[in-house]
């Protein structure tokens, strides 16, 4: 399978590229999804010459504008470094389908990154990396996350999922944009979808009805910006098994009844959280397979990125 181009902080994956020669090597990253992951390394701070290594710098609020500067000397001054490498990098990384920053770094930090005042002093207002920042607005839908933050698992899947549909329109939608392969994404992503929020799966179906009406470009736009946003909710476990129930509705008169109501126990479990969603979720596949319930086969719900990554086993 082609790996998926992903970005990421290059002292995340071992590079010595901090301020100090160190590294912060996420196992996590470096050997778990570069199984599945092409990463693409930026060290911000080393590509604009700072070398290594080099002093501290961190965010500071001065005159209400966040600026990245040296931790002792606030004349030096790297903020406009940092965008414009942003701005530079921005159009030959324009075929990733996610990015994974180090998180409280004044260029790399996408979360909470501390900001000082002028005289050392800690704000209550955290800010955000520089170089992230001037991606983020060349690229507001690509999934950003953190290394710290996904140790949460369910940030963890919830960035995973992103990036494999973000690959998937990408590969399949983006590439020859036709109302056709709109409807088959918005088809395949339906449970899932609605295991996210379900408000937002109908107004994503509001415009999928428009396709072939109005411009696709116009449809493609609006569409995925409210696919991202609505992927972006943490599925609640109470959607799982809304979802769940009705997927089990598509098996019923295919499936012996003892076999419906171990289903409902499973889901009940999972309901009460005594078991992991992989449970159900496997038995419901396992049935879906063996019955080739071609529409639920499809679904990306059933296995939104590959079994080995195993995230389900924890949720
Ligand atoms: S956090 Fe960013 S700038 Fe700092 S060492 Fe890592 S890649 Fe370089």
């Amino acid at each position: 399978m082609e790996k998926i181009k992903v970005g990421i902080s290059a002292c995340l994956l071992g590079q010595p590229v901090r301020f100090n020669g160190s590294h912060k090597n996420s196992v996590f990253c470096s050997q778990v999804l570069s199984e599945w992951f092409e990463f693409v390394p930026v060290c911000p701070e080393v590509e604009i010459g700072m070398g290594i290594p080099r002093e501290p710098i961190r965010l500071v609020n001065e005159n209400n504008q966040i600026r990245v500067k040296n931790v002792t000397d606030h004349s030096r001054d790297y903020t406009d470094q940092l965008k414009q490498l942003a701005d530079h990098r921005a159009p030959e990384l324009n075929d990733l389908c996610g990015y994974i920053f180090m998180q409280k770094s004044p260029s790399c930090g996408v979360f909470r990154v501390k900001v000082y005042n002028p005289n050392g002093m800690p704000e209550t207002e955290p800010g955000m990396g520089a170089f992230a920042q001037q991606l983020k607005s060349h690229y507001p839908l690509l999934p950003m996350e953190e290394a710290g933050r996904i140790n949460d698992i369910r940030l963890r899947e919830n960035f995973i999922i992103r990036v494999f549909a973000n690959h998937d329109w990408k590969t399949h939608v983006l590439n020859e944009p036709a109302p056709h392969k709109l409807v088959a994404f918005h088809t395949r992503y339906k449970f899932l979808l609605q295991a996210h929020s379900e408000a937002h799966y109908r107004k994503l179906g509001q415009l999928v009805a428009d396709a072939g009406v109005k411009p696709i470009d116009e449809i493609l736009g609006q569409y995925f910006e409210l696919f991202s946003e609505c992927l972006s909710h943490v599925a609640k476990v109470n959607n799982h098994v809304n979802v769940l129930l009705h997927m089990l509705g598509f098996l019923k008169s295919k499936i012996p009844g003892e076999v419906k109501m171990s289903i409902i126990k499973l889901i009940d479990r999972y309901k009460e959280q005594k078991i992991h969603l992989i449970v159900p979720i496997t038995m419901l596949k396992h049935y879906v397979d063996l019955y080739q319930i071609e529409y639920l086969m499809n679904q990306k719900y059933l296995s939104p990125y590959p079994y080995e990554l195993g995230l389900r086993n924890n949720l």
